[in-house]
């Protein structure tokens, strides 16, 4: 396959595919980065677990109906993906109190939402991915009321989908990331990754942390908690 390297970002590379102009190739890297990338390391094995994860997590949202750039697992590391115009919008949504909703708000760590918060951060790591409201975003020009509606519909779909998922699987989903794009018929649809870098996970039981927060907080080892997510979902 012929390719040509497009963007490198923090935990994964694109590439355009030659003869294919619909498609891009999303490549997981091992690096791992945190606090808008001031803490930085590589970890063998976590670009395979990512890509892993991430394909599991798109073909179960795909089977229940919502919308994906996600084409096809192709390698331990690689997946096809439909190319989209991404907004430069990350949507977060939560529904237990971890992360900057203890710091910015002092919700105690843990306690559960009454129903799912959903944010908005402007998508510009030279900005530091600020906090902003609809008003910035119509303003920015980043999205229009008609689509930020879909996005929260889907936001809200996908939450409800993963968490109804995870808790069979004795996983909590506490937090998440989104990244949405616009696809050639300017359909707004789910992109970019599903993976514990983008998602805060517990053990239902024990509450112990099953993502990044390993890595940003040194509170255990990334790998076996990526691991121990994998084999959770693929039972
Ligand atoms: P970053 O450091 O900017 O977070 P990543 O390492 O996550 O970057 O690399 C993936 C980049 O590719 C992101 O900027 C993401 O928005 C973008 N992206 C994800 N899926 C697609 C897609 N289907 N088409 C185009 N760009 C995409
Ligand atoms: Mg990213």
């Amino acid at each position: 396959m012929d390719k040509t390297l497009l963007y490198e970002g923090k935990a994964k590379k694109i590439y355009s595919i030659h003869g294919k102009p619909d498609i891009f190739l999303q490549e997981f890297k091992n690096s791992a980065t945190a606090f808008n990338g001031i803490k930085k390391d590589e970890i063998e094995g976590k670009g395979i677990l990512n890509n892993k994860i991430s394909s599991i997590f798109f073909e179960y949202l795909i089977s229940n109906g919502i919308p994906t750039h996600f084409l096809e697992k192709i390698s331990d590391n690689e997946m096809l993906v439909k190319k989209v115009s991404i907004l430069k919008i990350e949507v977060v949504c939560r529904n237990i109190a971890a992360g900057s909703l203890v710091k910015r708000y002092g919700f105690v760590e843990g306690t559960e939402l009454k129903k799912p918060i959903i944010e908005f951060y402007y998508k510009s790591d030279e900005l530091g991915d600020p906090l902003f409201t609809e008003a910035h975003i119509y303003e920015l020009g980043l999205a229009t009321e008609s689509e930020l509606n879909i996005i929260k519909e889907l936001t809200l779909k996908i939450n409800k989908l993963l968490k109804d998922f995870l808790i069979q699987k004795k996983i909590k989903l506490v937090d998440f990331k989104l990244e949405f794009g616009k696809d050639s018929k300017g359909e707004i649809i789910l992109a970019d990754e599903i993976s514990p870098d983008t998602c805060r996970f517990w053990d239902a039981d024990t509450n112990k942390k099953l993502d990044k927060d390993n890595f940003r907080f040194d509170l255990g080892n990334l790998t076996d908690a990526y691991i121990e997510i994998l084999n959770r979902i693929s039972n």
